[in-house]
Parts: structure tokens; C-alpha cells; sequence
């Protein structure tokens, strides 16, 4: 048996607890299908909070406890990705929330790195939307489990089959529903639990989904429960049950570990109809921390050395504070506070000095956290996006970050040119944020920058972010280009715009670490550069990443 030595007297049996009973996801959606009610519920389950909607500002609306900044309050959007934890039935929840605005995949994408699976959320008359299907390629792509919670049954929608049929032909994965929605249209009385094979009927809500809802089970046979649904809806229900049972995908474990299946629920969020089940079940199914892959091969959670990277760093997020925080997920061992760890980029010791735990809204500073916890660090400007931080005698690299190529860009300058270094200040802590990218346009003064976004909402997030946390009001040309390539010489000499044939058909630019970039207009331009420069790599993202 391999020995054990964390500092405090924690035996290996309390630790490997620890980490079994954490759940560590992220709920994806489109815009509107329901996640920040979701949230607020499983929230109200959990009791982090006693009212749903009581965190909700009455002014605005659809301010909710994941909402932290100012943008947000004010376009209703999600524009950060927050954390938020809490305890249920033994399990210790954290639950990452992604913004649901369609312009910010990136950071969401980023979010989804640090989670062990995924719930996706569908409108029940709507189906799978845009936003979603983007999701759901991440979480596939990483072969995480993924877990369907039809939303809004309370109205009227499509048929379940006809939903577990576009999610197949849309997404590509079968789906298992775990239980099926009782009643016509818009008058969703209940569910079938397919495992218990029971039937729960809600009660009337008489606190408008503030509170948890009350209901009643019974066997399908059960002469209450038939009088309660009426004998017409009562043999609906057998039908498709025996269709589930007999032409459905059989129920398997392994496939829904490696997101081959998804488990499907139906319920609203908002009317707490089959929420709490889902709960329930989700944290039956869902896997505690996965291992993670390394340049020293597979991080089991259960190794005693720590190690975490960093998905996400945002400042400013309390205004009085002008701090910074750089979200890390652990991956293995136990988290302490003030320890020292090793931080992989700049080669350097870091003790870990107040770092920050989010219990619904509130924020406190945390002595202990283990493996799939996040971890919010006060950063003095030395962390980046994907960094690595583990214990100094067992030193490596977390692998597999992805970096995305910026789709979107434009010329960026402060409007009074005094103010050129505040703007230098803060358009640079916004790129160590990873809320931009940041190139210098070759031969051109230092008084503009080209910043590159993957969506539009970015260059808005960045314009008001200036304003409002450095003082700085910019000038924004969008530039039409599409497509940025890193550019190394096959032989290793650096390519200059002089070097490359075609730079007047984009723009020559370079990154914050001087390596060369054309921007292109489409990828049809991008064709010409290629076929007319043999000698020269192309990479869509910096070739040393
Ligand atoms: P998000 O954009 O995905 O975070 O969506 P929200 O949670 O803000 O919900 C969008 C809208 O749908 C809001 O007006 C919610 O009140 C409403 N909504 C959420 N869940 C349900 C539900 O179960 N039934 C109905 N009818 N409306 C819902």
C-alpha cells in the first residue's frame, strides 16, 4: 500500500470521501430555455437559499445570484462564468455557471474544461436551439457525461419522442429518459419514474415555485393515483412506457459515463415540477473528479500532491476592491490555505493566501478544498488562463488546454490620448483575463492596438469595462477580417511582412509575445497565402501552445 502523507491527520479513507462526494458540472443552454431558474431551484433544494426569486432584484428582473457585474445587471445577460456550491444528500455540489449568450463561447468553453459533466437544458417547445448544439460539441468532444433537463413542461411543447428523436438526429446522442411527463399539453399533472416505476403527482403550487413542491406517489395501478389522471391519460401513459421498455435504448451505465447515452428528464424549472428528482438522480449517476491528463500522464484525484490549473481570471469583481481572481479547479490532493505551490509557467513558488469560496451569492475565504473544487485566488497579475500550479517535487504541465482563434477584430485606441496609459493598463489586464487577445499592426504606432475577439458582445464587455473600471472611453473601428494565422517559416527564421508573399491581402500583425500573425478576410484568401507561401507553417492558434 503506497503511503499517505498529508499534513493534518486526514486518513486516506476521510480524503477518498471527500472526493466521491463531490459533483462538479456546468448547466448548458440557449439563451432563455431556463438555466438561471434552474440554478435558483437546485439552489432552493440544497437550501443555499429559503425563496427562489428572493435573490432576484425587483428592479431587474433577471438579475440572479450568478450575475456579478454591472453589464449584466443592466443587458440581463450572463456575461461571466460564476461558481456556486452547495451541499445535498451527502454530495457536495459545484456548479459552474456559463454564460448563455451565444457571443461568449469562449469563456464558456473555458468553463467546461473544469467540469466532470454536463446539464443541458432544452425548452420543451423549442427544442435544441443554436447555443446548445455549440455546448454540447465541447462536452463531446471531452466524452463527459451529459444530462438532459427538458424545461418548461408547464406549457405547451413537442412531444417527448419527437424530442428524444431531434436530439439523436441533431446531436447525435440517444437519449434515456428517466422518467415521462403525465398529462395533455400545457397541463403536465406529474412524472413517471421509470426506475421506481411509480408515479409522482404534483400538488397544486400554491407559492408559485418559491417553495419546494409537495406531491403524491403511487403505482401506475394504484386506483388514486388513476382517478387523480383519469383513465384516458392513465392508458396513454402504459402505452408509452411499454414503447419506452420494449423499443427503447436499454439503460446503460458505461455508455452514460462516456457521454454516449443521456440520461433525459422532463420538468419546469419554474413550477419546481421534477426538479428535486432530477437532483436526486443526476448526483446518483453524475461521476465525482475525473482524472486529468498531464505531461507526466494521468493526475488520478486520489494522489495526495496537489495540483490545479487555472480556467478563469476576472477582475474588478467587486468594484470597493478593485481585486482579481483567478478561478483554479483542483484536480488532485488537498487544497490548504496559505500553502505553497509550484506555478508551472513562471517557475516559481506561490503561497495561496485568502482564497475565496462562493456559497450562493456569498463569498468566503476557505482554510480547506479538495479535488473538483474551485478555488477563487487573489491574483497579483502573475496567473494566465490554463496555467498549472502542483506541488514542487512532482512538477508538470495540465495538457490539453485549447486556446480559441479570435473571429472577430478592431482597432482600438483611447479617445484622449493622456489617458494612453491607463488604457495600456487596463486593455492588458483584460487579455491576462482572456477576455481578448491583443496583436500590434507591424510598422504602425503604439498608439492603437488590433484586439481580437470570438464574439461581437466581447468588443461591448471591453468598451465598458474600460470605462468603468480604468476611467478610459476608446475609439473602435471593427476591422473586416475573419481569420488570424500564426506564421513560422519552415525553417525556423521568423517571417516578416517583407518575408511573405500576399501581406497586403490582410493584415501583418504580432502578438503580445512578438510572434508574427496575418489576419485574412476569409478563408478563401487564407487558400492564396498558403498555395503562394510553401515555406511557411500556418497554425490557427500560437504554435508553442
Ligand atoms: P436562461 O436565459 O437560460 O438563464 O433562462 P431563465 O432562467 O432566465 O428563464 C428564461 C425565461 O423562461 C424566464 O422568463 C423564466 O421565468 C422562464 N422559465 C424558466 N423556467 C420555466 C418553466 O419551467 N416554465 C415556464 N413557463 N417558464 C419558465
Amino acid at each position: 500500500m503506497r503511503t499517505f502523507s498529508l499534513e493534518d491527520v486526514m486518513s486516506v479513507e476521510e480524503f477518498n470521501n471527500e472526493i466521491q462526494k463531490r459533483r462538479t458540472f456546468a448547466i448548458i443552454s440557449h439563451p432563455d430555455a431556463g438555466k438561471t431558474t434552474l440554478t435558483e431551484k437546485l439552489l432552493l433544494y440544497g437550501g443555499a437559499i429559503h425563496l427562489a426569486g428572493s435573490i432576484k432584484s425587483r428592479k431587474t428582473q433577471r438579475h440572479a445570484v450568478s450575475d456579478w457585474m454591472e453589464i449584466e445587471k443592466q443587458r440581463g445577460i450572463s456575461v461571466t462564468s460564476s461558481v456556486l456550491q452547495f451541499d445535498y444528500d451527502g454530495c457536495r455540489i459545484n456548479i459552474l455557471d456559463t454564460p448563455g449568450h451565444q457571443d461568449f463561447s469562449e469563456d464558456t468553453y473555458r468553463t467546461l474544461m473544469a467540469v466532470d459533466s454536463a446539464v443541458m437544458i432544452i425548452d420543451v417547445a423549442k427544442g435544441v436551439e443554436a447555443q446548445t448544439k455549440k455546448l454540447f460539441k465541447v462536452c463531446k468532444q471531452r466524452n463527459i457525461p451529459i444530462f438532459t433537463f427538458v424545461n418548461k413542461l408547464d406549457r405547451y411543447g413537442k412531444e417527448p419522442l419527437e424530442l428524444m428523436e431531434e436530439i439523436e438526429s441533431v446531436l447525435g446522442i440517444r437519449s434515456y429518459p428517466m422518467n415521462w411527463p403525465i398529462g395533455i399539453d400545457g397541463k403536465y399533472k406529474g412524472v413517471y419514474d421509470r426506475q421506481k416505476r411509480q408515479i409522482e403527482l404534483f400538488d397544486e403550487d400554491a407559492t408559485h415555485g418559491q417553495k419546494e413542491r409537495t406531491s403524491v406517489t403511487g403505482d401506475i395501478t394504484d386506483p388514486q393515483i388513476a382517478e387523480l389522471l383519469g383513465v384516458t391519460a392513465q392508458q396513454a401513459l402504459a402505452e408509452d412506457i411499454e414503447l419506452l421498455d420494449t423499443a427503447g435504448e436499454a439503460f446503460d451505465l458505461d455508455k452514460i459515463a462516456h457521454g454516449e447515452l443521456t440520461p433525459m428528464f422532463f420538468g419546469s424549472a419554474m413550477t419546481n415540477f421534477g426538479v428535486q428528482n432530477f437532483l436526486e438522480e443526476y448526483l446518483k449517476l453524475a461521476p465525482p473528479p475525473a482524472p486529468r491528463n498531464s505531461s507526466a500522464g494521468l493526475i488520478l484525484p486520489d494522489n495526495e500532491n496537489f495540483s490545479a490549473f487555472v480556467f478563469k481570471i476576472q477582475a474588478n469583481m467587486n468594484p470597493a476592491h478593485r481585486d482579481r481572481l483567478a478561478f483554479i479547479r483542483i484536480c488532485s490532493g488537498k487544497f490548504e490555505r496559505g500553502m505553497s505551490v509550484y506555478h508551472h509557467k513562471t517557475n516559481k513558488m506561490i503561497k495561496l493566501s485568502q482564497p475565496q469560496q462562493f456559497l450562493a451569492q456569498e463569498r468566503q475565504i476557505i482554510d480547506v478544498a479538495y479535488p473538483g473544487d474551485i478555488v477563487g485566488l487573489f491574483d497579483p497579475g502573475v496567473f494566465g488562463i490554463g496555467d498549472t500550479l502542483c506541488d514542487a517535487g512532482h512538477k508538470f504541465d495540465f495538457a490539453d488546454f485549447p486556446v480559441f482563434p479570435p473571429e472577430k477584430f478592431a482597432r482600438v485606441q483611447a479617445k484622449d490620448t493622456m489617458k494612453r496609459k491607463q488604457f495600456v493598463k487596463g486593455i492588458t489586464q483584460l487579455t491576462q483575463e482572456g477576455a481578448v487577445q491583443l496583436f500590434q499592426q507591424a510598422g504602425a504606432g503604439m498608439e492603437s492596438y488590433i484586439v481580437g475577439t470570438v464574439g461581437n458582445l466581447q468588443f461591448e464587455v471591453l468598451e465598458y469595462r474600460l470605462k468603468n473600471e480604468y476611467g478610459v472611453d476608446i475609439l473602435m473601428q471593427m476591422q473586416h477580417y475573419e481569420v488570424a494565422r500564426w506564421l513560422v517559416n519552415k525553417d525556423g527564421s521568423e517571417v516578416t511582412p517583407e518575408s511573405l508573399r500576399g501581406t497586403d491581402r490582410g493584415m501583418f500583425v504580432y502578438d503580445m509575445k512578438q510572434r508574427p500573425v496575418l489576419l485574412v478576410n476569409n478563408e478563401w484568401a487564407l487558400g492564396w497565402i498558403v498555395d503562394n507561401n510553401p515555406d511557411v507553417d500556418l497554425f490557427h492558434v500560437p504554435p508553442d501552445k
